[in-house]
């Protein structure tokens, strides 16, 4: 088994460990690789893209022609978990500013995001939320963090934080607003090896 992590920008490094952490407690045996160029998305089983600046990640992805591989991959079944900036590029669509700004997504999800929804660098945070699934909360790491404010009736959601939706599923697809990789806490990587089988 091949897990890939998108490495254009962004907590690459910290999703590598993080899996590789996960790997190990769970027993299982897997090749998790890095991600810069074309071509090596069809070869694995299961995607991460990581968190960064959406704006950023989106389009150097479209250069490099990952996005259109991703969204093969997607489609075809493979797991992909996204988070914070990965949760922005996963959805169809944006708010405002992703509007204007005309950033690409990759329109997989059918949920509608905010992209800054909880403002800036200083206004990150930490919080404990429940997540479906799960049997005690997890501490989640928000950063400049975007939330989805719509979801199609398709889309499940695994979690909120004071009443806004901040991870969800949509069958292949897991989105999360928040940044499970700088964590210890494997819980939510090991619920996307479920997703891979
Ligand atoms: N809000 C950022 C964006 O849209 C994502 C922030 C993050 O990934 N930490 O790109």
């Amino acid at each position: 088994m091949r897990i890939g992590v998108i490495a254009i920008q962004g907590n690459v490094e910290e999703h590598v460990n993080a899996m590789k952490r996960a790997l190990k407690d769970a027993k299982y045996e897997a090749e998790v690789i890095k991600i810069k160029h074309k071509g090596i998305v069809p070869t694995c089983d299961a995607i991460i893209l990581p968190g960064g600046e959406s704006t950023t990640l989106g389009r150097l992805m479209e250069r490099e022609g990952i996005s259109s591989e991703i969204k093969k991959a997607a489609n075809s079944g493979i797991p992909i978990m996204g988070t914070c900036a990965g949760l922005v590029l996963l959805a169809k669509h944006g708010d405002k500013q992703v509007e204007k700004t005309k950033q690409p997504l990759l329109s997989l999800m059918d949920i509608h995001v905010n992209r800054n929804a909880f403002g800036r660098q200083k206004e990150s945070f930490e919080a404990p939320v429940d997540f479906k699934g799960l049997n005690k909360p997890f501490n989640a790491v928000f950063i400049r963090a975007p939330c989805i404010t719509e979801a199609g009736n398709n889309v499940e959601i695994l979690s909120t934080c004071g009443g806004i939706m901040v991870a969800a599923r949509q069958e292949n697809m897991l989105a999360l607003a928040f940044h499970p990789e700088l964590t210890d806490d494997s819980r939510i990587h090991h619920y996307f090896l479920k997703m891979i089988g």
